[in-house]
């Protein structure tokens, strides 16, 4: 248990990365040039390039950050048409204002390698719902970054008759082509009520397919289903309950804008490290010789194992936290960063009456301190607690009360207990 591990106060504040670029003057060149392609390249082949080129410009793979980022820009503008359409226009000028009057930030900095960049859609449309789907994902699999499948059916509008749901089309007879028709409830014997609600016959849509027409794919349900594999690409440190966005992957319905598929990441508990942003946390119990004298600790880390020494003359206190710094998870804008590990110590005493005289003896002379303190014999002399030697108040009438409390859920079962053999009283 992490009782009362003040994680929150070891914790720094998440980093972002500060990829702004100034303002140049007008010059449409310059992102073709980052990327080393030709004006008439294709949106698709500038994607394809920026994955050639992250194997050798990623800061991973030893690449300039700063420059990494800058190509991951140039990519993001130029693969997103009509962001590049801007870029062609205004140059870099015209990206910096254009991006903050209705585009939205890219959710991170490789949505382009996982093909998650945004797609350009129309204002104003109604959108049919956004699906969300929750996956769950181990600790392990969000420091090394992971692909996830996601098989899913989801309603397309059907191509055979482009929603309409046949050839022959009329208006609902029932409806009046409204798509609403207001129904009397009887609520009771000459009791009844008003309702509107969308049409049955027409299922809200105010048309009405002529049966000798209906459409043979969709049979006249204006929307077929189909199986589509969603490819998450989790990032390396992505964050639990982060959000993957598949814009307008989510079931389409006629004359309407799909919504967006929305992959929730969640993490997995995991048997040793807890996470709070990038850093991670552990417990470990050294000796008390350990405590004194130095102690190594292997840990089994998401990276493979790792031998971490305490400083020398580090003397470790029960509930003591050491932090071994970059060996957190990755953050996830910048996976070349590190968050830090903490290691919460507590420290393992030996029994009572475990140690020999003569190792006492060797104590008494090694340790700083009066050795005056030292046990004699005759003296007073403590034994170890327990709970029987707490002695009743033989003045107070309690008998009443002790019934009361048992039957109170409050004071009942556990929550006495730990009461009891927390504070003794
Ligand atoms: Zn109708
Ligand atoms: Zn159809």
């Amino acid at each position: 248990m992490f009782g009362g591990f003040p994680f929150h106060e070891f914790m720094s504040g998440h980093q972002t990365h500060g990829g702004s670029d100034s303002p140049n003057e007008v010059e449409n060149d310059r992102f073709y040039e980052l990327l080393g392609v030709d004006k008439t390249i294709s949106c698709a082949e500038i994607k394809k390039k920026y994955r050639v080129l992250a194997k050798t410009k990623h800061p991973d793979k030893g690449g300039d950050p700063k420059l990494f980022a800058e190509l991951t820009h140039a990519a993001e503008i130029l693969s997103d048409p009509d962001k590049r359409k801007v870029y062609d226009k205004y140059g870099e000028n015209g990206i910096n204002q254009g991006r903050s009057a209705h585009d939205h930030e890219p959710q991170d900095l490789f949505d382009l390698l996982s093909g998650r960049a945004q797609r350009g859609r129309p204002q104003g449309e109604r959108k049919s719902p956004d699906t969300t789907h929750k996956l769950s994902v181990t600790l392990s699999e969000l420091y090394h970054g992971v692909t996830k499948n996601l098989s899913i059916n989801r309603n397309r509008v059907c191509i055979e008759c482009k929603g309409q749901g046949g050839s022959k089309v009329n208006i609902c007879s029932e409806c009046k082509g409204r798509g609403n028709v207001t129904k009397l409830i009887q609520l009771g014997p000459g009791m009844y009520t008003q309702s509107s609600g969308p049409c049955d016959e027409c299922r809200g849509m105010g048309k009405s397919i002529d049966p000798r027409y209906k459409c043979k794919k969709c049979k006249g349900a204006r929307v077929f289903t189909e199986k589509k594999i969603i490819e998450v690409l989790v990032d390396k440190g992505c964050p639990n309950h982060h959000k993957y966005v598949f814009y307008g992957e989510s079931d389409e319905e006629p004359e309407m804008r799909p919504g967006d598929f929305i992959v929730i990441i969640i993490e997995e508990e995991h048997p040793v490290f807890k996470r709070k942003n990038a850093d991670l946390a552990m417990e470990y119990t050294i000796s008390l010789k350990e405590a004194l004298t130095g102690y190594k600790i292997k840990i089994d880390h998401l990276d493979g194992v790792k031998i971490v020494e305490g400083a020398i003359g580090d003397i470790v206190k029960p509930g003591d936290i050491r932090t071994i710094e970059e060996l957190g998870m990755p953050l996830m804008k910048t996976p070349y960063k590190f968050g830090n590990l903490f290691i919460h110590l507590d420290v393992e005493f030996p029994l009572p009456q475990s140690l020999p005289a003569s190792t006492v003896e060797g104590l008494i002379t090694a340790l700083p301190g009066d050795e005056s303190m030292a046990p004699s014999d005759g003296a007073l002399k403590t034994i170890p607690y327990d709970k029987a030697h707490i002695t009743e108040n033989s003045t107070a009438i309690h008998s009443d009360y002790k019934e009361d409390d048992e039957e109170d859920p409050r004071l009942a079962g556990g929550a006495r207990r730990v009461q009891c053999s927390g504070t003794i009283f």
